[in-house]
């Protein structure tokens, strides 16, 4: 729930998108929904293991078992594609010739002047930023403080990426990991730290996805 937001305010759909419109989105089930504003974060196209191509858990578990048996003649290792086949009519020429990504502005807005009130953040989107986890969720904080600002009618803030956007953890064991960034002068910078949570941060993963995992581990 958004900061200052009420009860019933906030509604989640989950579905895979065929198309959009100037003013709707198309669903793989049929359902269309309208938008004042959108949001385009879809990512990479990846295969198996990387990425699940079912957003329902049950599915998914079923595709990774049976990419285990195949795994065992060989390992898929292709490149990654954005997701963008969806939007071919509602922007055919707002890509990158040679990343396929969406053109952005620096405030995320799409460049070009058609569709201002539209953004693309994340993998899918042409920024300075790493393609990482923490870029996305920044970039995802900012577009929501740029959409606020468009309906406000107020300045809208220009993606700046900060070093923290590309920060490494690899974890070394239960107790012990390392953290490794580059500061903003190209410097590299690592870190040994030392953690009392044995959960390898799983818990934290399931708080960002705003998930139950207890009633997830009881079912
Ligand atoms: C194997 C692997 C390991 C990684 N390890 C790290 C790491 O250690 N640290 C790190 O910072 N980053 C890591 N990354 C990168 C990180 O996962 C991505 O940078 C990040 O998830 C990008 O977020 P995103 O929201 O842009 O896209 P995603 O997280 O890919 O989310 C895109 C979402 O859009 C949905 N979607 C796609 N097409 C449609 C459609 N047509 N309609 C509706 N929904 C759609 C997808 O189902 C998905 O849920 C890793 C990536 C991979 C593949």
């Amino acid at each position: 729930m958004p900061s200052g937001g009420t009860r019933g305010q906030l509604g989640i759909t989950q579905g895979h998108s065929n198309s959009v419109t100037d003013r709707e989105i198309l669903l793989q089930s049929g359902q269309k929904l309208s938008f004042d504003y959108l949001a385009i974060a879809t990512g990479l196209q990846q295969p198996l293991p990387a990425k699940m191509s079912s957003p329902h858990k049950d599915e998914a578990c079923a595709d990774l078992r049976s990419l285990r048996m195949k795994i065992q003649q060989a390992i898929p290792c292709v490149g990654a594609t954005p997701n963008t086949k969806f939007l071919s009519s509602f922007i055919p020429s707002n890509f990158s010739k040679t990343t396929g990504r969406i053109l952005v502005r620096q405030t995320l807005q799409l460049a070009g002047d058609a569709h201002l009130d539209t953004f693309a953040l994340g993998d899918v989107a042409e920024t300075e930023g790493p393609k990482m986890g923490r870029t996305a969720m920044a970039q995802a904080e900012l577009v929501c403080e740029n959409i606020l600002a468009l309906i406000k009618g107020t300045k809208l803030r220009p993606y700046k990426p900060k070093a923290i956007d590309g920060m490494l953890k690899l974890t070394l064991g239960p107790e012990h990991s390392v953290i490794y960034v580059k500061d903003g002068k190209g410097a590299d910078i690592m870190v040994p730290i030392k953690s009392s949570n044995l959960d390898l941060e799983v818990a934290q993963a399931w708080w960002y996805l705003n998930g139950d995992m207890k009633a997830e581990i009881v079912n």
